[in-house]
């Protein structure tokens, strides 16, 4: 039964044309599946419309080869033989009673356009914003004219396809119609530049043309950036606030968004649930027509207030549908305590960047819709009456422990240590990554609710113990181990024989010294987030580097700018294209990474954060009795990050008494490039 509080969150919206039958919005968000893998792409979204999204979008999808992004997959609609693809997402999105939303690109400068090899437009000539050494060319006013006719003929496309809310898309730094509104990129002197009235007249224009081919087929949406977040040189409120009195009415729907992508998809580390209401607050009262903001929601109380409060009518989602697909149906059916929250760890985000389909550290489904065959809710009963052994309660254990009972097999699932989670409970009591703990979380919850399995703490298993029950088969779950040598991309021979233990830091215990030195040839989150602990309890720390960058990876979850800022704020000293060579009591030899010119800094204590070595001893010594039936999941089969032990466990509870494979086969559906 639904709680009361949350019945606003059901009521219909109109949307021009169409009616949403709730509140809930999947926003558009890439998934690096895009042109290149379609029906993977529109599984994905049926899903989320089976889930009770009510209006479920695509990505940016380029309305020209000019606003050719390559370099990353995105949505395509250059011309008509792109349109089946499309047709098949919005039949997805349509069987099950959800509104399917496009969102049109035009990159403008922030194209790459290396594919086509046809020069970038913009406002005004500026390098690229891509990240490639060209520049955009300043377009003339046939230029502007073929814009509005490729976005027109764009929008005729949308409709064919059968699409029911067609964006205009004017945010997160990427696309010309706001590099058209923003100061920062138009120096034009024409009645395209200057004024507000003259900078948005393209915008207003281009709504316009949507609107008269759309009429009653399909609302239109814009999607807007109210702040670029760089004071004075950017769009902010006052003009915002300017351009809502001269548009505010035209579109039929408001998507407000501020800054650019970084800034949207924060991160937990960074930024909690709700992030971007100071910026957006008052905005609807400037428009009589729907609005939708995000804000990484996934408490429905929260969802509840924003639209009672009058700062919403739609409660936008990109990562929250992510994690959770079936968000509104288990706060329609009274089951919010089934909701699998998002951690904010950008691991999706990471995927877009990778060009790989999405993937999600909370739902190991996500992306695997069709190309497996997994389903975020449903897994197939099981096929015999197998008692499995999960040894190890991290995220893989929990994971592969939580599906089987739902396929219904009995599980026991023994761990070692008091509490269950793992790896995500120790690392969640760090800076910054308090909500990880909802990777176990979630999964303790659910299985409380499994009366077949069974979960026994403080119960370190031996092989000579599991021979003895009667289980078959074995999951061996039993994570990993920081090394503390400086093997890892740097050092292929052991070099360290004095580091303190990245495991014991992370069990709460320290060093004695005050000067530390952190060697961080991991490249992700963890040592940058190590040196930020150290440093916030007093000890003098020192990062090190091989890479250019500290926590270099991090650049794919869009973190990687601000775990620099907070390192130099909290006083840590960088030392990045650098090794650590030696540590000694004389401290650290440092080697320059591309010199190896060397020097010496004052230096207590060493951590290495580099490599870790599976826990996998179990797998051997059960083998080695005779107990055939065994296999390593998670960290324990193969390091990774939370996400791959997730899906490891997940893997292994789909895999349970389906049919062999051949070993060499690929173990998913692919979709190949037809030949011309
Ligand atoms: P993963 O990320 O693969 O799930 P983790 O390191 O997070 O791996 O979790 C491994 C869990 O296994 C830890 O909670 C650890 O205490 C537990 N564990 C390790 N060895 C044993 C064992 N022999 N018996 C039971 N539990 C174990
Ligand atoms: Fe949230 Fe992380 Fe999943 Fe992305 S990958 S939806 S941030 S839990």
């Amino acid at each position: 039964m639904r709680d009361p509080r949350h019945d606003i969150l059901f009521e219909p919206v109109q949307i021009g044309p169409k009616t949403a039958r709730n509140r809930f919005f999947q926003v558009p968000h890439c998934n690096g599946m895009g042109h290149r893998h379609p029906t993977s792409l529109a599984a994905m979204r049926g899903t989320k419309a089976e889930g009770g999204w009510a209006v479920v979008c695509t990505e940016e999808v380029e309305i020209h080869h000019t606003s050719g992004l390559d370099g990353a997959v995105e949505g395509r609609l250059w011309d008509d033989a792109d349109v089946p693809a499309h047709r098949r997402i919005v039949d997805e999105v349509h069987r099950h009673g959800s509104l399917a939303g496009i969102e049109l690109v035009h990159s403008g400068l922030n194209a790459t356009a290396t594919y086509p090899r046809v020069a970038a437009i913009g406002p005004s000539a500026r390098p690229l914003t891509s990240g490639i050494p060209a520049q955009g060319r300043a377009m003339t006013l046939d230029d502007i004219a073929d814009l509005r006719e490729w976005h027109r003929a764009a929008v005729r496309r949308s409709l064919d396809a059968g699409y029911d809310v067609v964006y205009v898309y004017a945010a997160h730094g990427l696309t010309i119609f706001q590099q058209f509104l923003s100061r920062r990129y138009n120096d034009r002197t024409d009645e395209y530049g200057g004024s507000l009235a003259n900078r948005a007249r393209l915008l207003r224009e281009v709504v316009e043309d949507t609107l008269e081919l759309c009429r009653d087929r399909a609302a239109v949406a814009v999607r807007l950036c109210v702040d670029e977040l760089l004071g004075d040189d950017g769009l902010q409120r006052a003009e915002i606030e300017e351009l809502m009195a001269m548009v505010g009415e035209l579109p039929d729907l408001w998507d407000f968004m501020v800054g650019e992508w970084d800034f949207d998809s924060s991160t937990s580390r960074f930024e909690q649930e709700g992030y971007i209401e100071p910026w957006v607050e008052g905005l609807k009262a400037l428009t009589t027509k729907p609005v939708v903001i995000i804000g990484r929601y996934t408490s429905p109380d929260t969802m509840a207030r924003l639209v009672r409060s009058g700062i919403t009518d739609f409660i936008g989602a990109a990562r929250p549908s992510i994690a959770d697909p079936f968000l509104p149906v288990k706060i329609e059916e009274g089951r919010v305590d089934d909701i699998r929250e998002c951690i904010g760890c950008n691991i999706c985000v990471a995927a877009d960047w990778m060009v790989v389909p999405i993937r999600c550290t909370q739902n190991a489904s996500m992306g695997e819709e069709w190309r497996r065959g997994w389903h975020p809710e449903r897994i197939r009963p099981k096929e015999s009456d197998a008692k499995v052994l999960v040894v190890g309660g991290g995220p893989s254990g929990l994971e592969a422990a939580m599906w089987l009972g739902r396929r219904g097999y009995e599980v026991v699932l023994t761990e070692a240590g008091r509490t269950l989670g793992g790896r995500v409970a120790r690392e969640a009591r760090l800076p910054g990554l308090s909500e990880w703990g909802r990777v176990a979380d979630h999964r303790l919850l659910q299985l409380a609710k499994l009366p077949n399995v069974l979960v026994t703490l403080e119960s370190p298993m031996s092989a000579e113990e599991i021979v003895g029950y009667d289980f078959t088969p074995v999951a061996v779950a039993t994570g990993a181990t920081w090394r503390s040598d400086g093997v890892g991309v740097w050092h292929h021979k052991p070099v360290f024989t004095d580091a303190f233990a990245v495991d014991e830091l992370l069990a709460g215990r320290r060093p004695t010294g005050k000067r530390v030195t952190v060697f961080d040839d991991d490249h992700y989150y963890l040592g940058g987030v190590l040196a930020e602990l150290l440093a916030r309890e007093g000890f003098d720390v020192t990062l090190v580097t091989p890479d250019s960058k500290v926590s270099s990876w991090t650049v794919n979850t869009m973190e990687q700018a601000r775990i620099h800022r907070r390192l130099v704020e909290a006083g840590v000293v960088l030392a990045t294209d650098t090794a650590v060579l030696a540590h000694d009591g004389d401290g650290a030899l440092l080697a320059d990474a591309y010199t190896g010119r060397e020097h010496r800094i004052a230096s207590d204590v060493l951590v290495s954060v580099t490599a870790r070595r599976p826990n996998d001893a179990l797998v051997g010594e059960l083998r080695a009795a005779g107990f055939a039936n065994v296999q390593a999941i998670g960290d324990s089969w193969n390091p990774g990050i939370i996400a791959d032990a997730v899906f490891d466990g997940r893997r292994y509870a789909e895999d349970l008494d389906a049919p062999a494979r051949d070993r060499g086969a690929t173990p998913f559906l692919r979709e190949v490039v037809r030949l011309a």
